[in-house]
């Protein structure tokens, strides 16, 4: 499958600076923000600082220093918002994923009791 990435998507204007972000975590390979139109009490993106268009982008490409400094972004968003009764991890993929921007994210999701995985 060949990937590609589109520079001008608002998460890499974002990375640049272009865009404003409120930021939750930041390392060397990922940023963590707030989601500008919550779902939840708890609505957190987590981005590779990488140009991946998608999680199966991401997995098969990004080196291990990168996706290990994502799971680490992963691991302090959870630990910093405090989702200790549990949240939710939602990688939106391509066209029947509904993927609106197309730089991979995964949406951390909680702070109260969500209903069932899919509505389809
Ligand atoms: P997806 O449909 O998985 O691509 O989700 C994209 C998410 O990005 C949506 O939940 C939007 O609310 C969120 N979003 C779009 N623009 C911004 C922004 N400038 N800052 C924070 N979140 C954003």
């Amino acid at each position: 499958m060949q990937f590609e990435y589109d520079d001008q998507n608002i998460f890499a204007k974002i990375l640049r600076g272009e865009i404003p972000n409120n930021t939750v975590y930041e390392n060397d390979h990922a940023l963590a923000f707030h989601d500008i139109q919550p779902q939840a009490p708890v609505h957190v993106l987590v981005i590779p600082k990488g140009a991946y268009v998608s999680l199966d982008h991401f997995a098969r490409d990004a080196s291990a220093a990168e996706q290990a400094g994502f799971m680490q972004a992963v691991a302090e968003v959870c630990r910093i918002t405090d989702v200790s009764d549990g949240f939710r991890a939602i990688c939106n993929t391509r066209s029947h994923g509904v993927q609106d921007v197309p730089h991979y994210h995964m949406h951390i999701i909680g702070g109260k009791q969500l209903g069932r995985m899919l509505q389809a």
